[in-house]
Formats: structure tokens, C-alpha cells, sequence
């Protein structure tokens, strides 16, 4: 505690933890106040978080997700060869002059590995556009900065086109330099599909993690983080409200690599498994 470095949330002020408590009424009010102090206690708490709450979710690297296109539900490993076997070549877009031929990409957390997603994108479009789509459903807090890197951290340029990777690469996305969330792409072959509004298609997405209030057992739907000593937990809504609010802030459980970290609230993921969409497309 004496150190600010190493237990900055014991430092906060008293209005700011008021403030970070106060989340479910005002939380967008808020988070601009917070977002600095939050990065650096995260970054001091990091191996903590690693250790204890996403424990749970690193046991289960190969999690099982759904095929947004057919609703199959297979594990991550699995699902690279189902998306290659069933939807390679979407039948529309092979007899579509204008059919989009694609990079297929498989994108995990680097940490946890339990959160993953498989897309395809055109091979004239950039990493911007991949950017700006993991932002949406994963990662945007607070307009962080981002980048994308090569092994042994060589930085990629935004410009560069998806079709100047060959299949087998591999390269990192990191959002946020204070409370960097870190992402891992590689390119596992190539799609075609019928011509799309959208510039990058989810074809399959690990379904949430079964996290439990570690209070009561029911469903978790915050993450609880105490300021006197960093550790982050899991609760319901009915058992959060039991804490002292000078003692946690909460931020809402979601299905992202970026729980729990900066004011992230998931507020552009809207791109939740539906298994109706599934029936009427097929
Ligand atoms: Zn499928
Ligand atoms: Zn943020
Ligand atoms: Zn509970």
C-alpha cells in the first residue's frame, strides 16, 4: 500500500471509487473519469487476473463454439476443418459473377484462448477493416490505439490488403498500449462467398464461457474488481449488491478477451448466436 506503483487502487481517491461503483446507473458518465487510474491498476494486477478468473476459461483453450452459417456446434480445433469441408465455396458465390474470393481467418485471444472467432474477408480489403471489426465485437472501450504486428514484433501498416498473406500466417492485433488486449490471427485458407455488405463475414464464434457467481453458483454477470488488493471476481447481479461499493467496481460480464479490463461493457457486440437466423437462411 505504501508503494503506488505497485497498489495504485489502494490510492484512488474516494470520489473516483464512488464514481467506478456507481457503474450500473451512470457507467458512460463515468468511464473517462476512471480509464487512466483502471489502466494502470489492471497492468499491476494483470498476473493476478491471469491467474485466478480466467483460469477457468485458459482450462478450456479448445472451448466449443457454433457455425454462424449452418449452426453446427464443434470445438475451435474442429471447426477450422468443418468451415473448410462445408463452407469453402458458398454455392451462391460460385455462380456469382461477382463472388468475393476471401481470406479465411481464424482469430484468437492470446490470452485466454477460450474466446476465438472465424471470419472471412475479401482479399482487396485491408486491416483496417479487420481492425474496425474486432473493435465492434470484441475489444472497443474507450477509442484506444491499436496495432497489428508480425512475429518478433514487426508492425504491420493498416493499409496493407488481406491477399498479401499466404495461408499459414500468423500475426498478432494488439488494442490498448496501457491495458493492452493482445490477439492472435492466422490465415488457414482461402473462401469464396456471395458479393456482401458487410467487408468481413463471422462464420463461427466460441459460445460464452459458463462463468459462475462464486458467491451463490448461478449465473456470473459482473466481474467484481477489489481495489485494496487488484484480484478481480465473479458475481450475479444479486450478490454484487451485497459488496461494499468502496471496496469493488464491477464491470459486466461478456464474451470477450477483453472482460473485465478498462470501462470495456461490450456495448458493440451484437453479434450473438442465434440459431433462428441459422433455420431461415438454409
Ligand atoms: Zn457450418
Ligand atoms: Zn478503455
Ligand atoms: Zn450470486
Amino acid at each position: 500500500m505504501e508503494d503506488g506503483q505497485e497498489n495504485c487502487l489502494g490510492l484512488l481517491p474516494l470520489t473516483l471509487i464512488a464514481s467506478a461503483n456507481n457503474w450500473k446507473r451512470s457507467y458512460s458518465q463515468v468511464d473517462s473519469q476512471i480509464s487512466a487510474r483502471r489502466r494502470q491498476a489492471i497492468k499491476s494486477t494483470k498476473r493476478i487476473w491471469e491467474h485466478q478468473v480466467a483460469e477457468e476459461i485458459f482450462m478450456t483453450a479448445n472451448s466449443s463454439g457454433n457455425c454462424y452459417l449452418c449452426g453446427a456446434g464443434l470445438v475451435k480445433s474442429a471447426m477450422k476443418n468443418h468451415i473448410l469441408k462445408f463452407h469453402k465455396e458458398d454455392r451462391d458465390g460460385k455462380e456469382d459473377k461477382d463472388g468475393q474470393e476471401c481470406c479465411l481467418l481464424k482469430i484468437e485471444g492470446v490470452y485466454p484462448k477460450g474466446y476465438w472467432l472465424y471470419v472471412d474477408i475479401p482479399m482487396g480489403k485491408t486491416l483496417a477493416a479487420l481492425d474496425s471489426f474486432l473493435r465492434k465485437i470484441w475489444l472497443e472501450c474507450c477509442g484506444h490505439m491499436s496495432s497489428f504486428f508480425l512475429p518478433r514484433h514487426l508492425e504491420i501498416g493498416k493499409s496493407r490488403k488481406l491477399g498479401s498473406f499466404a495461408v499459414g500466417d500468423c500475426f498478432e492485433h494488439h488494442y490498448d498500449f496501457g491495458t493492452t488486449t493482445e490477439t492472435v490471427i492466422t490465415v488457414i485458407g482461402n473462401t469464396t462467398r456471395k458479393t456482401q455488405k458487410s467487408v468481413v463475414r463471422l462464420l463461427a464464434r466460441n459460445a460464452p464461457p459458463a462463468l459462475k457467481c462464486e458467491e451463490c453458483g448461478k449465473p456470473a454477470e459482473y466481474v467484481g474488481i477489489c481495489f485494496n488488493d487488484g484480484t478481480e471476481h465473479m458475481y450475479c447481479d444479486n450478490c454484487c449488491d451485497e459488496y461494499d461499493e468502496n471496496e469493488f467496481a464491477f464491470l459486466p460480464v461478456t464474451n470477450s478477451p477483453r472482460m473485465g479490463q478498462c470501462g470495456y461493457d461490450g456495448e458493440f457486440d451484437c453479434f450473438e448466436f442465434d440459431p433462428e437466423s441459422v433455420t431461415q437462411n438454409s
